[in-house]
């Protein structure tokens, strides 16, 4: 079997992890979750005491995070240093910090080169999820997604995944997130132009599953 690249990109709260290891498992591809590196270098930058508002801090600390991701879709990880950071880089003061440290040029070139690096090793093939796969991690890869939903139905998404959390807070968070990932300068939130954008509003998780399968199917009998 072809080895398949395989880019799904969009906003937060439109299924982009659910979908995209879900996918990486049926298919046996290896899966990385590229906001999962940007949280981990944020919180390494919040426990080691650099300025996030200040971004010549963040560009000077960038090179110093070993950061380091396993790609098995049905169990993937993330460490810092050596540390599990896969509960605290989910923590709301991480959250509320990782677009400002992402936005960066010198954090996001440090991370882009890792990502690459994990594409290539990936015999098999991986199904990577972010908001720059498409259009500047992986601009060469096989198929790319571009996944969508109304604010409210990502607001609910969201808030159903964190506990005791607000429905209008969740929602106003998120589409202040978005407005900045979507306005950087370097490599912002976008839609490739070749790639197939999908609106989950109205589609269940398993429809959404089905539908990135056969178009990844598609792609791999085409090749
Ligand atoms: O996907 P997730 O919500 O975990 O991403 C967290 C943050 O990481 C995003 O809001 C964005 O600031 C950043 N990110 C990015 N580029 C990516 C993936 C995530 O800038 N490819």
């Amino acid at each position: 079997m072809e080895s398949v690249i395989v880019a799904i990109d969009g906003p937060s709260g439109t299924g982009k992890s659910s979908t995209s290891k879900a996918v990486a498992s049926a298919l046996g591809l290896s899966y990385l979750d590229t906001g999962a590196q940007y949280r981990a270098i944020t919180w390494w930058m919040i426990t080691n005491g650099i300025d996030v508002a200040d971004p010549d801090a963040i560009a000077s600390a960038s090179g110093k995070p070993v950061i380091e991701s396993g790609t098995d879709p049905s169990a993937p990880t993330i460490t810092v240093d050596g540390l599990d950071a896969s509960g605290p880089i989910r923590e709301q003061d991480v959250t509320s910090k990782v677009s400002a440290v992402s936005a960066v040029p010198e954090v996001r070139t440090r991370i882009t080169e890792l990502q690459r690096s994990i594409a290539k090793a990936a015999e098999k093939g991986i199904v990577v999820e972010g908001r720059d796969i498409g259009t500047t991690v992986l601009p060469d890869a096989d198929l790319k997604i571009f996944l969508t939903a109304s604010p409210e139905a990502r607001a609910a998404r969201r808030s159903g995944e964190i506990k005791g959390s607000d429905l209008t807070t969740t929602r106003e968070a998120l589409i202040k997130r978005d407005a900045a990932d979507s306005s950087r300068k370097t490599s912002p939130l976008a839609k490739a132009d070749d790639a197939v954008e999908v609106d989950t509003t109205d589609l269940t998780l398993p429809q959404v599953i089905e539908c990135v399968v056969t178009l990844v199917e598609e792609k791999r009998a085409a090749k």
